[in-house]
């Protein structure tokens, strides 16, 4: 604990604190015929409604003004919004606040405002629609009863914990009081949000009814129960698993769960373990104590900046407008040229998401094969409740077939996903300059080709653009869009667009050799082989990233990707920077083996169902020539490939493949997992400090490993002593 939290923020002096100068009106309140108030949240200006100081003011002023009414019988809280109900507080107000004092009267506003709910003389209902996460939830719990729809833009949970934060609004305290601590510590320690199904299933909220009597069927219930919500019972089982017992039991068997999950890389979690199981057997006040102190802690830590930088980031990504304004008319037709594993995953999300979609390959039973593995992905999305058994008909019903040319002119997009080889996408972009109309985009989702060459191979290389969509599509939110030599602005605009109406999450790179994510990967993943083949173990190199935070080892990255996509790309890119980089002939020997990772059930892990991908392949070890890396420690191992990725970072700013260290960062976290708690790359090479990282380098360097020599960026980086973002605060 933090000794400033040691001071008690008094209700004035958080009123004091707080204070924000001009707020438009945020809330509105209304008194039906038959006195039932209505509390609208509808901030002016914007799709959402966030908690922010202005908007906790104005609704404590207005439950004063409430609460002096004596006609009034019942309140309902509502949104004004089209599919949001309140998506929580402004993270701008905690992230940015320095001062712990200053965030400790936040939260002790926001207690106090929710308290105020939870204590009126009247009953109150939360009538739910849209986004409810949050700040926003924390307010239904201190309701009487939740009433939400069922319709799919209503969401309910508590992700805090996913931003490196806890609820601090109440919320640790009273959903394990509503729902029992188990359920509770499920939504609160996976920073869930649920569809209204389960959360009604939890016991998140009271019922479900169709959004059209969202507001009538609120205002029945409090007219026909009345005081019977406020006196509702809780019900026996959340009583028992609400015991001090209980929750130390729990606590001590949900401890080790976790670390084991994230090697003790997000405080944010057992911190939330211990508040909801302590906060449980303590008094309401003194629960809600500990949840402010808990959030102050945690909200100074560099993981819950970094964390909620990530999420900006993302905002930022859904936001993007690049060069000219280009309209929204969104994109009908799209047509996908090779029905492969790409091709199909491209096809699959585009036709889900309301496109006509041609999918083209060489023969019928390639296209169908592509057919099959598009039905396949709707059918695990019904399954997974993505979509409704009709919406995944509807969506495989948009996606037509096609093993022979046909005219392309009334396309909006063409995206090309044949085998990565230039001289083959060549003829096939030649072709379509043909078959396109003249407004066609022409997009290529290859991995590492030259967008510029294949450009140049057409009539209108200015239409020639990179889609680079990643593997598996349905799961990977990035998408780089890859800006060639003549590309022109408004199809780099309508390619962004596109890539937002598919939902996804697009960065706008410079055409490089790999672009931005493969191009630093790939360092990263030909150091791991190198160090393979000098005698590293597959173990040290795997665990040493997994401690670091990546989701999974290189070695183990290569095996899913496949050792033929890995040595494919790595060769492309290394004969763009050889000597610097050089593939790992660790690589081609595998592949010569038919190891080729996963898709052949062996690579340098077994992939069999008896093995469980959990155990490394025991005949790797021949491929392994010599043994200068066998006695490096994990952190030598470790600080080696973290390097390279650092380097290449740097360089793609130097190169102005990007323009902007956050965008690097963004690309490897969203492309690679890049450990999302340390803020990517750059972010790091800030923490740790340029200069320290350029001496560590210099040293391997001058040891004869010439490919860690710092880039010149980094060189004048180190000399000047500056770091990539000139400010440390997000
Ligand atoms: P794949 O081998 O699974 O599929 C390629 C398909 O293209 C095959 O069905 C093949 O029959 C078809 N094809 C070949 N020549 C054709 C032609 N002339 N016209 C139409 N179709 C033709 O390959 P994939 O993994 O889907 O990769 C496709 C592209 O996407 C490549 O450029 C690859 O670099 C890129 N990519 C792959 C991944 C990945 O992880 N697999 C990730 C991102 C990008």
């Amino acid at each position: 604990m933090t000794t400033t939290l040691e001071c008690e923020v008094t209700r004035e002096q958080a009123d004091q604190m707080t204070q924000s100068p001009i707020t438009p009106a945020l809330i509105r309140s209304e008194i039906t015929d038959d006195q039932i108030c209505v509390v609208t949240f509808d901030r002016p200006d914007s799709a959402a409604n966030i908690f922010d100081r202005g908007a906790l003011e104005q609704l404590h002023q207005q439950l004063d003004s409430i609460a002096a009414d004596s006609r009034v019988r019942g309140i309902i809280f509502a949104s004004g919004k089209k599919s949001i109900f309140i998506t929580g507080a402004d993270l701008h107000s905690i992230s940015k606040c320095d001062d712990p004092r200053e965030l400790e009267a936040l939260i002790h506003l926001g207690q106090t405002v929710f308290d105020r709910i939870a204590g009126l003389r009247v009953p109150t209902i939360a009538a739910i629609h849209g986004a409810c996460v949050g700040g926003g939830y924390e307010l239904c719990l201190a309701c009487n009863y939740r009433i939400a729809t069922f319709d799919k833009a209503t969401k309910i949970g508590l992700p805090e914990t996913q931003l490196g934060i806890l609820p601090a609004w109440g919320g640790s305290t009273r959903l394990p009081r509503l729902i029992g601590l188990p359920k509770a510590l499920d939504v609160i320690l996976g920073g869930k949000t649920l569809a209204p199904k389960q959360a009604l299933k939890l016991g998140m909220v009271d019922e479900l009814v169709h959004r059209e009597y969202l507001l009538d069927y609120a205002r029945s219930v409090l007219l026909k129960s009345n005081t019977k919500l406020m006196r509702r019972k809780v019900p026996l089982m959340v009583r028992l698993s609400n015991t001090r017992i209980a929750a130390r039991l729990i606590s001590k068997k949900v401890q080790p769960q976790l670390h084991k999950k994230t090697r003790g890389h997000y405080p944010a979690l057992p911190k939330a373990l211990e508040v909801v199981t302590e906060g449980i057997t303590r008094s309401f006040p003194g629960s809600l104590e500990l949840e402010r102190r808990a959030i102050v802690e945690l909200a100074q830590s560099s993981t819950a900046r970094n964390l909620v930088r990530v999420f900006f980031l993302q905002e930022r990504a859904k936001k993007l407008t690049v060069g000219v304004d280009t309209g929204k008319t969104p994109v009908r037709h799209v047509a996908v040229i090779g029905a492969g594993v790409m091709g199909a995953g491209i096809a699959q999300w585009s036709a889900a998401r309301e496109i006509q979609v041609l999918l083209r390959d060489v023969n019928p039973e390639q296209v169908g094969k592509g057919m099959s593995s598009i039905a396949k992905l709707l059918q695990e999305g019904v399954k997974r409740r993505v979509f409704t058994p009709v919406e995944a008909r509807a969506a495989m019903d948009r996606v037509v077939p096609m093993a022979a040319d046909v005219p392309l002119r009334k396309v909006d997009i063409i995206i090309e996903a044949a085998v990565e080889k230039m001289d083959l996408k060549k003829q096939i972009f030649r072709r379509l300059d043909e078959l396109a109309g003249l407004k066609t985009i022409l997009a290529t989702n290859t991995s590492a080709l030259s967008v510029s060459e294949l450009a140049a191979a057409t009539l209108r290389p200015e239409r020639v653009v990179g889609i680079h969509f990643f593997n598996p599509v349905h799961r990977m939110q990035l998408v780089e869009v890859v800006v060639g030599k003549q590309t022109s602005p408004e199809v780099v605009s309508r390619a962004v667009r596109f890539v937002q109406q598919l939902g996804k999450l697009p960065v706008v790179v410079n055409d490089s050799p790999g672009f931005l994510v493969n191009r630093i990967l790939m360092p990263y993943l030909i150091e791991a082989g190198h160090l393979f083949e000098n005698g590293a173990s597959v173990e040290n190199i795997d665990e040493s990233m997994l401690e670091f935070g990546m989701p999974m080892g290189p070695l183990r990255l290569i095996d899913e990707v496949g050792v033929d996509v890995s040595n494919h790309v790595a060769e492309t890119i290394s004969a763009h920077f050889s000597p610097r980089l050089r593939t790992p002939s660790v690589l081609g020997s595998m592949l010569n083996d038919g190891l080729l990772g996963r898709k052949s059930s062996r690579g340098y892990y077994l992939h069999d169902k008896k093995s469980r991908g959990t155990d490394v392949n025991p005949h790797v070890d021949k491929y392994q020539k010599g043994t200068s890396a066998a006695a490096l420690s994990r952190d030598e191992l470790r600080s080696r490939m973290v390097f390279l990725m650092i380097n290449e970072a740097a360089r793609c700013l130097e190169e102005g493949v990007v323009s902007e260290p956050a965008d690097v960062d963004f690309g490897m976290i969203m492309g690679t997992g890049f450990a999302p708690f340390r803020g990517g790359p750059l972010r790091f090479a800030d923490e740790v400090g340029i200069p320290q990282i350029a001496e560590e380098m210099y040293k391997l360097a001058h040891k004869g490993e010439a490919q860690f020599a710092p880039c010149r960026l980094l060189e004048l980086m180190a000399a000047r002593q500056e770091k990539f973002y000139a400010a440390t605060r997000i």
